[in-house]
């Protein structure tokens, strides 16, 4: 599982907060919009269970008005004697009118409120004789008005809508007739429905409902003054009108009923009658079950959200691992073929030592053998030339001449010098230099050697120029061996100059902070400049056999670097070579 940084991780739990807050907002959304459409079907059932009220009650609403125009009744009312044959006759009519008119109960009062005749005088409970002088609508009709009262029957105890109007005459108001609606039918329509509608009259009691459990229970609280009066006119008969187990809350900006723990939105309409309100409840879990149901298709979607953008992630680091794989291979190959060529190199360069081993060992043994012809050649011809002074002796003392003897004799010496000469300078090649060496005046060196050579020069050959500072210059060396060197190189020189007619050397001593410099030009034929980068070589001599072994400046070479100084060569611009020898100078005080 790959480590997820702090910066993701909260970047992460925020894009997770911000989807439950929109899945959240989705679902509340949701709710509010449901709420709406709901509340707009629950205005149309509304109106639709207005209508069948209204229809229930305007339909037997003429019955009242009808019934005070009948003479029989009219008679019934005004007769004071021979009753009991009007009685009979107005109840036979009452009976046929309420049977065609399907009314509950049609009945007439006298003017006291007693009952003088009803369509249900045949039955157990019927009205006549009873006196109803305490109900609203006879109050209101014996008063002139006409009267429409919901109440429970008093005789019995049936719920019906009461209406009634005044019978006159010409003397005034006889009395009164009534219409009684049953409810039940309408109440029992809406309970079939399944729907949670009720009527509540101006006390905030339900005298209608599709729940017949809320029926007689209350909304609001009925003062006392309130409940006296329904107590005195038994509108609900015993009903004790308790109210409803109610709270009333507000959910997406509408009324919410919660009766007995269920919630409701709450829709309500002025019904058909002063005081009464029609409610409309609709359940709050159809709202609820369309919320969750956004809620759950909500959260399911950002889960899928949220995993795939996990699934991608991963999918982004794996291909990421894949490609440092990838690379981790290619510079695995690429070191694998350095090391393959750091090992092909190291076998070349062993290779390359073990050549110049071979080389060196090749090129000793070539400069032995040039060497060993050299030696020999240069030694043979004197062993030659005293092998033929000899022979020439013995002849001579043979013949007795002795001074001739003693010539040969001078030869035999000069030529054994020679051999010496050379044996010498193979000694001195051959020398380990010492470890330290002694602090030496190099003007001295220089000075000692042009003298010698201007013992060996014929006066007036050679012109030799000296710079000199006058002040000694201190090196560490051997003053015999640098004696040697400037010896050599004034040999050198001279030789160079061999068939000139003017031959100059220039020699310069200087010293510049700490290090000494002496410089030997002349004005030869200088050097060819293909030999320049050999000619320090042992053994390399552009001369003649018996002139020269090309020792000289390869030993010379060898002792300035045993004194830590350098040597180097170049052409004088004109014509002739010019020798330049570095030392590290010492100061008298350093000693
Ligand atoms: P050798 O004098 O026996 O030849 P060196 O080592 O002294 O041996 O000199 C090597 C060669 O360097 C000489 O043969 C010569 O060709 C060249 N050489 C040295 N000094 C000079 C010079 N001043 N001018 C021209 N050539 C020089």
């Amino acid at each position: 599982m790959p480590r997820i940084s702090w910066k993701t991780f909260l970047l992460w739990l925020s894009g997770l907060g911000v989807g439950i807050a929109v899945v959240y907002g989705a679902g509340y959304w949701v709710g509010v919009l449901t709420a709406r459409d709901l509340s707009l079907v629950g205005q149309e059932r509304l109106s639709l269970y207005q209508g069948t009220l209204r229809s229930a009650l305007e339909k037997h609403r003429y019955l009242p008005f009808v019934l005070s125009r009948d003479e029989g009744i009219k008679n019934l009312l005004s007769e004071d004697d021979g009753k009991e044959g009007v009685a009979t006759l107005v109840n036979r009519s009452l009976r046929a009118t309420n049977q065609k008119a399907e009314s509950d109960v049609l009945y007439v009062l006298n003017s006291d409120g007693t009952t003088l005749a009803a369509s249900n005088w045949l039955e157990e409970r019927s009205f006549v004789g009873h006196n109803y002088a305490f109900r609203p609508y006879y109050k209101d009709a014996i008063e002139g008005r006409e009267s429409g009262f919901f109440a429970v029957g008093a005789t019995t105890g049936v719920p019906g809508y009461f209406m009634s109007h005044a019978v006159l005459d010409k003397a005034g108001i006889k009395g009164v007739i009534v219409a009684k609606v049953d409810m039940r039918p309408l109440q029992k329509q809406w309970h079939n429905g399944g729907e949670h509608v009720f009527v509540t009259d101006n006390n905030g009691v339900i005298f209608l409902s599709s729940r017949d459990e809320w029926r007689y229970r209350t909304i609001l609280q009925i003062d006392n003054v309130a409940m006296a009066r329904i107590r005195s006119n038994r509108q609900f008969g015993g009903a004790d009108l308790m109210p409803l187990n109610l709270q009333l809350h507000t959910l997406f900006s509408r009324n919410v009923f919660e009766i007995d723990g269920q919630r409701y939105l709450s829709l309500k309409r002025d019904s058909v009658k002063p005081g009464w309100v029609m409610h409309f409840l609709i359940p709050l879990k159809l709202v609820e079950e369309k919320q969750q149901t956004a809620w759950i298709i909500g959260s399911v979607l950002l889960m899928l959200f949220f995993l795939g953008g996990l699934f991608l992630r991963e999918r982004r680091q794996k291909l990421r691992s894949a490609q440092r794989a990838r690379q981790a291979g290619r510079f695995q190959k690429i070191n694998k073929k350095l090391q393959l060529e750091i090992d092909e190199r190291k076998r070349t360069e062993t290779q390359l030592l073990k050549t110049q081993e071979d080389l060196v060992q090749t090129g000793k043994l070539a400069a032995l053998g040039q060497m060993s012809t050299a030696i020999a050649h240069e030694i043979n011809q004197p062993m030659a030339a005293i092998r033929t002074f000899v022979a020439s002796a013995r002849l001579l003392l043979a013949k007795g001449k002795k001074d001739s003897v003693k010539e040969s004799l001078v030869e035999i010496s000069s030529l054994t010098d020679r051999m010496s000469n050379i044996t010498g300078e193979l000694n001195s090649f051959a020398q380990k230099a010492p470890v330290e060496y002694d602090v030496v005046n190099l003007r001295e060196a220089l000075k000692n050697a042009i003298n010698l050579m201007e013992t060996v020069w014929k006066p007036g050959e050679i012109e030799l120029h000296f710079q000199d500072l006058g002040t000694p210059v201190f090196v560490k060396g051997d003053l015999l061996r640098l004696e040697q060197i400037f010896v050599n190189l004034f040999r050198n020189a001279a030789d160079a100059m061999g068939g000139q007619r003017e031959k100059k050397i220039f020699v310069c001593l200087r010293q510049i902070d700490q290090c000494a410099i002496v410089v030997v030009e002349d004005s030869g034929s200088g050097i060819d400049p293909k030999n320049l980068d050999q000619i320090f070589d042992p053994f390399f001599t552009t001369k003649e056999v018996g002139e020269g072994v090309g020792l000289g400046l390869s030993i010379s070479y060898g002792i300035i670097k045993d004194f830590g100084g350098n040597i180097r060569v170049e052409n004088v611009k004109k014509s002739g070579a010019r020798f330049v020898i570095e030392f590290a100078a010492v100061f008298k005080l350093d000693i």
